[in-house]
């Protein structure tokens, strides 16, 4: 029987073989503990996203789904990304939970935190953020880039929780809502600010990786911190507006200056203000062009409307 109170657990999980036995019985630790202690419902569930893996992990995810009954698995068809996992088990999960949280498979993020957002959903919160308190264990450049990223949003008119990733609970309806918004160019630590409710946040230290190495080597990383500025903001369109006018005004100056010069009389040959203003103007353009190109190529994607991922397998909602 469900009491309202049913949990489940999503976890994006992308060649992790060598820390998913930790994690479903770090994990599984948490569920058993708390529906001892009644929070949570019995029937509540972990559910691994196979995001196409080229390891055992879906082979692990199989076979301790049939030895526990709460642990659960979808496998995706290929590799459709983080983002996209992490919706996928939303979609699947929101039929059967109250809540879901979202966690990555890797350790890194403090699984005691789960207690805490436990308490703030029976608080009666329908968002709860996990924040990192330290960023210790991040390397100078991430933390670093990191911080000037949350700042640019921030001036971009973006509103992001600082320190916070994609480890949070969201209620039923919180999850009913992001679901509905539809867009292709996910980027979920910027929309769930926009679906409103109250919210709160728990904090945790950041720890090192358990095992294995990272999934997001720095060329994806980039992509991201990208589509998440385009995909929030109009802001660099203005950008580009403001360089163009700057640079009309530039050379409405230079304009009369040359005039005057060649009125005076004393021309030179001019080579060097003219190779200056080549080059100068033809980057800006080809900057402002590759921007509004990002967009258009934003657009592209989003009008083909096609599916955010496919599943191949799950065995998630035969357990209910
Ligand atoms: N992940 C995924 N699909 C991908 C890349 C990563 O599902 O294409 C998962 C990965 O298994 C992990 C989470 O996303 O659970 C975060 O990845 P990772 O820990 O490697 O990122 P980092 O913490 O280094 O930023
Ligand atoms: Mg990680």
């Amino acid at each position: 029987m469900n009491n309202g109170n049913l949990l489940t657990i999503v976890v994006p999980c992308y060649n992790e073989e060598e820390v998913l036995p930790e994690t479903i019985k770090e994990l599984g630790q948490i569920l058993i503990n708390l529906s001892e202690k009644n929070k949570i419902d019995k029937n509540s569930k972990l559910l691994f996203v196979n995001d196409g893996s080229k390891d055992k992990t879906w082979e692990i995810i199989n076979s301790y789904s049939s030895k526990y009954d709460y642990v659960t698995g979808i496998k995706f068809t290929r590799n459709y990304g983080h983002q996209n996992a992490l919706l996928a088990g939303m979609s699947l999960a929101v039929k059967h939970s109250d809540m879901i949280i979202t966690i990555d498979a890797d350790l890194q993020d403090d699984v005691n935190a789960i207690y805490k957002m436990v308490d703030k959903f029976l608080e009666g919160y329908d968002v709860v953020y996990g924040v990192r308190n330290s960023r210790d264990t991040d390397s100078f450049f991430k933390k670093h880039t990191a911080l000037m990223y949350y700042d640019l949003m921030k001036r971009l008119g973006v509103n992001l929780v600082p320190d916070s990733a994609d480890y949070r609970l969201l209620s039923k309806r919180a999850t009913e809502t992001l679901l509905n918004y539809k867009e292709r160019n996910l980027f979920l630590r910027g929309m769930v600010p926009l679906i409103g409710y109250n919210s709160t946040k728990v904090y945790y230290p950041r720890k090192e990786r358990y095992a294995g190495t990272s999934k997001y080597p720095l060329k994806k990383m980039v992509h991201f911190a990208l589509d998440g500025i385009t995909s929030f903001s109009i802001a660099p369109i203005h950008l580009i507006m403001s360089i163009g006018i700057i640079v009309m005004l530039i050379s409405i100056v230079l304009m009369i200056y040359t005039l005057v010069e060649k009125i005076q009389g004393s021309i030179v040959p001019g080579w060097s203000s003219l190779m200056i203003s080549i080059w100068f103007l033809g980057g800006v353009q080809l900057i402002s062009v590759s921007v509004i190109g990002e967009y258009i190529g934003k657009v592209f994607t989003e009008v083909k409307h096609r599916p955010r991922f496919n599943i191949e397998y799950e065995n998630y909602s035969r357990k209910f």
